[in-house]
């Protein structure tokens, strides 16, 4: 199951909450739209993922007959111009609960990778993980949950993720040999080769939406799909030579 990062976004402490502010739409309990608002005003305040989202979905529930783009209007009038790109940001980190950032350790080696030594594991192909057979490895919460409105937004955000844990992974390529990474506690190792999973198929997925119908972008990806393959074999337990 997904831990606590899922719901302390580290991107959103860069939003200043002097900006926010409650709703002024006023009504008892029985008021449902205000409440609602009230409820979300409460999860900005928290910068927490979930609260913020599943306020949200509940404002959009209640604001039915309003269109996508008057309900992101009425937010943001009621609870201040960063609150759309909070929503945002919230859905753009919300994660899968039924991994651990995309993966699961192998039940048949234990992570190990292989059955004996070397033997590689025929469930796990000697890599000790499994793909989450729910977000199949991109970590991400199923787009069909996130609001109409706000999709292309969340889109690009999730680009810009992409962008940032490539630099990473390139980074610790060119300052760790192989050897080094391959010698790193069970737990580091397996978090590495799991952000290799996942990043190639978050960028599988995002070639999959209208950001695949971008050139630039395509090559780009495709050309790094293949490079994290790579990488991804390299970390494989291999047969044992006779
Ligand atoms: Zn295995
Ligand atoms: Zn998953």
């Amino acid at each position: 199951m997904s831990e606590e990062t899922n719901s302390n976004d580290p991107n959103m402490t860069v939003y200043s909450l002097a900006r926010l502010k409650p709703p002024s739409l006023k009504g008892g309990p029985s008021d449902r739209l205000s409440h609602a608002l009230h409820k979300l005003y409460e999860g900005l305040l928290s910068k927490k993922v979930e609260p913020i989202c599943c306020a949200y979905q509940v404002v959009s529930e209640v604001c039915r007959a309003l269109s996508a783009s008057d309900i992101v209007g009425l937010v943001d009038r009621e609870l201040g111009t960063t609150a759309k790109k909070m929503v945002v940001s919230a859905y753009s980190h919300r994660h899968c609960f039924m991994c651990k950032g995309g993966t699961n350790e192998c039940d048949q080696c234990e992570g190990a990778g292989q059955e004996a030594p070397g033997r590689p594991c025929f469930r796990c192909e000697g890599l000790g993980l499994i793909i989450c057979d729910f977000c199949h490895a991109t970590d991400w919460a199923d787009r069909q949950t996130i609001p109409v409105d706000l999709k292309s937004s969340v889109l690009d955000r999730h680009l810009v993720h992409v962008k940032t844990d490539l630099q990473l992974i390139q980074t610790t390529f060119a300052q760790e040999s192989l050897d080094s990474l391959k010698g790193k506690p069970k737990s580091e190792k397996i978090k590495f080769i799991t952000s290799l999973v996942r990043i190639q198929a978050q960028m599988n997925d995002l070639l999959k939406t209208d950001l695949g119908g971008d050139p630039q972008i395509s090559e780009k990806f495709n050309k790094l799909i293949q490079s994290v393959s790579d990488w991804l074999n390299m970390f494989r337990v291999q047969p044992q030579k006779k």
